[in-house]
C-alpha cells in the first residue's frame, strides 16, 4: 500500500454537501487511501461574501498546487450576478471530458434495467454552458451556443480513445443536427472523420430527442455516448435514475492539467440537513480519483466494500423499497456498512478488479495532440442586422429598410424568431420586438456573383449601412456577418428563405 500521502483539494460543498463529504473521506481514510486533503472555501457562502464566481483566490492556489479535486454539490444562488462555480472550474482548468459511467446494480438496487451499463463521455467546455446570454430587446434574450473545432475533436476522440482502452465496443453520438445544422453539424461531422480511425469500434448518430427516448427504455442497447455539454448533463442525470438514483452516480472531469471528481447529483436542498442522503454518487466519484491517483487497490477496496452493502440491502431513503431492501439507513449509517465490509467481495455484483486498465481516467496522449488552427479563406458577402422594432407589420419595417438600405447594400429578407416574415410573410406567424434584417450586396450579377451565388462586400460597406440605420433612428442591437468559408455558405437560412 502507498505510504506517501497525496495532497488533494476537497470542497465539502452546499445543502448535503457536508454530509456526504464527511462520511465519503470516513470510508476513504478508514480504507487506508494515501491522501493528504487540504480544504478550500467555495459556493454559496462564498458568492454571499462577494466572489460572483463562488471561488476566492486561496482556492485557486491550492487548485493549481494538487491539480486534483475532489467536490461536493454546490448551490449557485438564483440572480443574475451569480456564475455557476461548477462551469467556472470546468472551464478555467481545461476539464474538457466530463466522463459519467452508470451501471446497473440489480438485484441489489431496484431497476428495471438490469443490464444497464453506459458511460457519457459529455463535452464540457463549450455549448450553451458558455454562459453568453444578452437581453437584446424589452421581450428577447439570447444565449450563445459555442462550439468550436478543436473542442469537437478533443472530446470525440477522448470517447473512442476511451472505448479503446476500456474494452467497450460501440460509441453513439448524439446531436440535433436536424435543425442546428452548423453547432451540432460540426460535433456531428467530426465524429463521422474521427470516428474513421477506429474501425475496430461500432459506431452511429443518433438524433438526441430519439436518442433519449431509446435510452430510457432500452439503455442496454447503450455503450458509450458521446455528446454535447447540455445534452450529456440531461442524458446522464435520466441514465442514473433509471439505474436507480440520481445519488448513485459518480463522474470525473478530466483536463491535460487537473482533473475534478464529483458526484452527478446537486446539493439536494430539499433532504440537507436530515442526514438520509445516499453518499454513494461521491464515494463513487472518490473511487474515480483514487484510479486517477494510481490508488488501484484502495479503490478496489472501497468499491467492493460498497457493493457489499448494497448487496446486503442497506439502503438510503432514495434506493429503499421493501422488496430488494433489509434496512433503511442515514448517510452515516450506510459510511459505516461500507467500512464494515472493507476486505470482503460481492457475491452478486461483479466486483472491481484493482489495476483493472478499463477503469482509468488519464487522458490517452492521442485525445491530447498539439492542434494545428485550419487555414481557411474567409469571404465577406452580406451581414445580418438585428433590429430592436416595436410595430407589428413586417412589411412596414421592410418598405423603411428597403429605403435606407443602398447603394451598395440591398435587404434580402427580415425574420422574427428564424422564420421569414418579409417579403412575401404569412399573416399568421407571430412577431416579436426583434427583427434580424438580412443584407447583402446590391446590383449582384451573374458576373460578380460566387459558386454559391453571393457576391463579395466591402466591410465598410457594411459599416456605412449601419449608420445609415441607425442615423434613421433604426435601432441595430448587435449584427453578424455573413462569410463564405473556402466558398462554402457559412451561415444558416432564414426558415421559408
Ligand atoms: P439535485 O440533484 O440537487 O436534486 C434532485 C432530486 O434528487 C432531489 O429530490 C434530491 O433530493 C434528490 N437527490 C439528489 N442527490 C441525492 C442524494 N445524494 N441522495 C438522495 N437524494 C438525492 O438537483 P436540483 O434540486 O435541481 O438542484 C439543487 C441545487 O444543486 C441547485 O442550486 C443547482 O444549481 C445545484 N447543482 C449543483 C451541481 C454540482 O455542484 N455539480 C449539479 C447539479 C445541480
Amino acid at each position: 500500500m502507498q505510504s506517501t500521502k497525496v495532497p488533494i483539494t476537497v470542497a465539502v460543498g452546499d445543502g448535503i454537501g457536508p454530509e456526504i463529504m464527511t462520511q465519503t473521506l470516513r470510508i476513504l481514510e478508514a480504507a487506508g487511501a494515501a491522501l493528504a486533503p487540504e480544504f478550500i472555501e467555495v459556493g454559496e457562502q462564498v458568492y454571499l461574501a462577494g466572489h460572483a464566481s463562488g471561488i476566492g483566490p486561496e482556492a485557486w492556489d491550492s487548485l493549481r498546487r494538487t491539480g486534483v479535486l475532489l467536490k461536493a454539490p454546490i448551490t449557485t444562488p438564483l440572480g443574475g450576478g451569480y456564475k455557476s462555480l461548477n462551469v467556472t472550474l470546468r472551464k478555467t482548468l481545461g476539464l474538457y471530458a466530463n466522463v459519467r459511467p452508470t451501471r446497473s446494480l440489480y438485484p441489489a438496487v431496484f431497476t428495471r434495467h438490469p443490464d444497464l451499463d453506459i458511460v457519457i463521455v459529455r463535452e464540457n467546455e463549450e455549448d450553451l454552458y458558455a454562459g453568453i446570454e444578452h437581453q437584446q430587446t424589452p421581450e428577447v434574450v439570447q444565449c450563445l451556443k459555442l462550439v468550436s473545432r478543436p473542442g469537437c475533436e478533443k472530446i470525440v476522440r477522448y470517447a473512442f480513445e476511451y472505448a479503446r482502452k476500456h474494452g467497450r465496443k460501440h460509441v453513439t453520438c448524439m446531436t440535433k443536427d436536424n435543425i442546428m445544422k452548423l453547432t451540432d453539424g460540426l460535433f456531428h461531422k467530426v465524429f463521422m472523420e474521427i470516428g474513421q480511425e477506429y474501425p475496430d469500434l461500432g459506431q452511429d448518430h443518433q438524433i438526441i430527442d430519439i436518442g433519449t427516448a431509446r435510452l430510457a427504455d432500452t439503455p442496454e442497447r447503450y455503450d458509450v455516448i458521446v455528446t454535447l455539454n447540455l445534452y450529456g448533463d440531461i442524458i446522464s442525470d435520466v441514465v442514473a435514475q433509471i439505474a436507480g438514483s440520481v445519488g448513485l452516480a459518480g463522474s470525473s472531469n478530466i483536463g491535460d492539467q487537473g482533473a475534478l471528481f464529483e458526484a452527478i447529483h446537486g446539493s439536494a436542498p430539499d433532504i440537507a440537513g436530515r442526514g438520509i442522503a445516499n453518499p454513494s454518487g461521491l464515494l463513487q466519484a472518490a473511487v474515480l480519483m483514487l484510479v486517477h491517483l494510481g490508488q488501484h487497490d484502495v479503490a478496489a477496496r472501497v468499491h467492493n466494500a460498497w457493493l457489499c452493502a448494497l448487496e446486503d440491502g442497506l439502503h438510503t431513503a432514495d434506493i429503499y423499497r421493501p422488496e430488494t431492501s433489509a434496512v433503511k439507513v442515514s448517510t452515516e449509517g450506510f459510511a459505516d456498512a461500507v467500512i464494515e465490509r472493507l476486505g470482503r467481495m460481492p457475491q452478486q455484483l461483479a466486483p472491481f478488479k484493482a489495476g483493472e486498465a478499463a477503469e482509468t481516467s488519464r487522458p490517452a496522449a492521442r485525445a491530447t495532440a498539439a492542434y494545428e488552427r485550419p487555414v481557411v479563406a474567409q469571404q465577406l458577402v452580406g451581414s445580418d442586422l438585428f433590429v430592436c422594432w416595436s410595430g407589428f407589420d413586417p412589411n412596414e419595417l421592410g418598405g423603411q429598410l428597403v429605403r435606407l438600405a443602398g447603394p451598395d447594400m440591398k435587404l434580402k429578407l427580415i425574420t422574427n424568431r428564424g422564420v421569414k416574415v418579409y417579403p412575401n410573410g404569412h399573416d399568421e406567424t407571430f412577431c416579436t420586438d426583434h427583427w434580424r434584417c438580412r443584407f447583402v450586396a446590391a446590383n449582384a450579377t451573374a458576373a460578380t456573383a460566387t459558386e454559391v451565388g453571393y457576391t463579395p462586400v466591402q466591410f465598410g460597406q457594411v459599416l456605412d449601412l449601419q449608420r445609415r440605420l441607425t442615423e434613421a433612428g433604426v435601432m441595430v442591437i448587435k449584427t453578424e456577418n455573413l462569410y463564405l468559408m473556402d466558398g462554402q455558405r457559412a451561415f444558416s437560412l432564414g426558415q421559408g428563405e
